[in-house]
């Protein structure tokens, strides 16, 4: 028994898919990037096809030269938090961008995605609270609710009614209830119905955070996210999201109009026990936004090229998620199978995302893909065909 004799199982069934596998999915490594949806993998021009760059901004050209600029005037580091010396008058006018973009009242940056959801859910919910969280929310969610204390209550994923049966179980207890749920769910892009949600919250006097990670830039008239879409904006007391995503660097954001907002600066641990954002990123990441509001030709690109994706899988035979947006996965039932086929695809001249359980929903492997608004038609056209070369090289049957 020594400190990794915990890690054996992982260890076990890691070495098991190597074995069925041959070039390692959580190991590709991208040599170079040549442009948002190319890059040089093993040696080999490849599409790109599971970055997350939904809007092809991690390339843009605004946001490089402001980053290049804003790294030779103000250095590549804050080398401090938020709270200590790591606030410059950049991310406060990042946070003004962000807070206006949204018509909120105020904004915090974090930096990281990952922080901003840990952040705001560990800090909201205190140790006499309720949290409701859909079943497929992501792990900085369940990592956050176990740091705050609060009683974790899952509902059925995408399920109003379910969360409504729940909260009524609980009656009318002292202790707040914050619900909290996905725009776009990260593994099957499938889309939450957030006006049954909205309802439900004022039904039951909840509060509603929602995480636009992969939906903000994408959906609604301006881009603010599915919240947007459904006209329920109102309803939602607190949106995340991160940078990492449409806006093409890194970092995350709470929004609200809760007055008390700033208070949660001084108590948010994720957010003082961290250095700040660099400058570069800051002003990349204000470029972009100022992209996403100035072409909204954009997301109807996207989704011209998510429909175009999701409607050949499915002339194909693939088995998809119910919904289209910027991710779309191929669901499968076999991992080894699953591997074989990320293998060929690569191998094809295509990188996507190989997702596995205990990740997924219903412990299912799935082949994820990421669109963006940079993809061709013609590049689009030959994922399709690399999948139907590769499902007939591993013998996948098709519907
Ligand atoms: N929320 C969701 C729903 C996500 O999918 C992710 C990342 N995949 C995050 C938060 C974390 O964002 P980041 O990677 O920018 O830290």
């Amino acid at each position: 028994m020594d400190i990794f004799t915990k890690f054996k199982t992982l260890d076990s069934a890691y070495d098991k898919l190597l074995s069925v596998s041959k070039h390692d999915p959580f190991g590709t490594t991208i040599e170079k990037t040549l442009s948002a949806t190319t890059g040089i993998i093993q040696g080999k021009e490849t599409l790109l096809f599971g970055t997350n760059n939904y809007l092809g901004l991690s390339q843009s050209e605004n946001a490089r030269k402001a980053a290049a600029e804003t790294a030779l005037q103000y250095g590549v580091g804050t080398t401090g938090s938020r709270i200590a010396n790591g606030t410059y008058s950049l991310h406060q006018s990042l946070e003004r961008d962000l807070a206006d973009f949204f018509n909120r009242r105020s904004c915090m940056v974090f930096s990281t995605g990952y922080q901003a959801t840990l952040g705001m859910v560990s800090t909201l919910a205190g140790k006499d609270d309720y949290l409701f969280l859909d079943a497929d929310c992501h792990a900085s969610i369940y990592d956050g609710s176990r740091l705050s204390q609060a009683q974790i209550i899952r509902f059925r994923h995408n399920d109003a009614d379910d969360l409504r049966k729940r909260l009524r179980r609980l009656g009318d207890i002292p202790g707040i209830k914050l619900i909290v749920v996905e725009g776009v769910y990260s593994m099957f892009g499938d889309i939450i119905p957030l006006k049954e949600f909205a309802q439900v919250k004022k039904e039951e006097n909840a509060y509603l955070m929602i995480d636009e990670a992969h939906s903000f830039g994408i959906f609604g008239e301006n881009g603010r996210g599915i919240a947007e879409r459904d006209g329920v904006e109102q309803d939602v007391d607190f949106t995340v999201g991160t940078f990492s995503k449409s806006l093409g660097t890194v970092g995350g954001y709470c929004v609200s109009d809760y007055p008390q907002m700033d208070m949660l600066r001084l108590c948010t641990r994720p957010y003082m026990f961290t250095a700040s954002l660099p400058p570069e990123v800051i002003a990349a990441t204000r470029e972009n936004l100022k992209l996403i509001k100035d072409h909204p030709e954009l997301r109807d690109k996207l989704r011209a090229n998510a429909e175009r994706f999701y409607h050949g899988l499915q002339q194909a035979g693939f088995q998809t998620g119910p919904d289209i947006s910027s991710v779309i996965s191929v669901i499968l039932e076999d991992v080894a199978q699953a591997a074989q086929f990320w293998n060929k695809v690569l191998e094809l001249g295509a990188y996507i995302n190989l997702s596995l359980p205990p990740a997924t929903p219903d412990n299912r492997p799935l082949l994820r893909a990421s669109i963006a608004a940079a993809h061709t038609s013609e590049q689009i056209d030959q994922l399709l065909k690399i999948y139907i070369q590769a499902a007939k090289d591993v013998c996948l049957p098709l519907k």
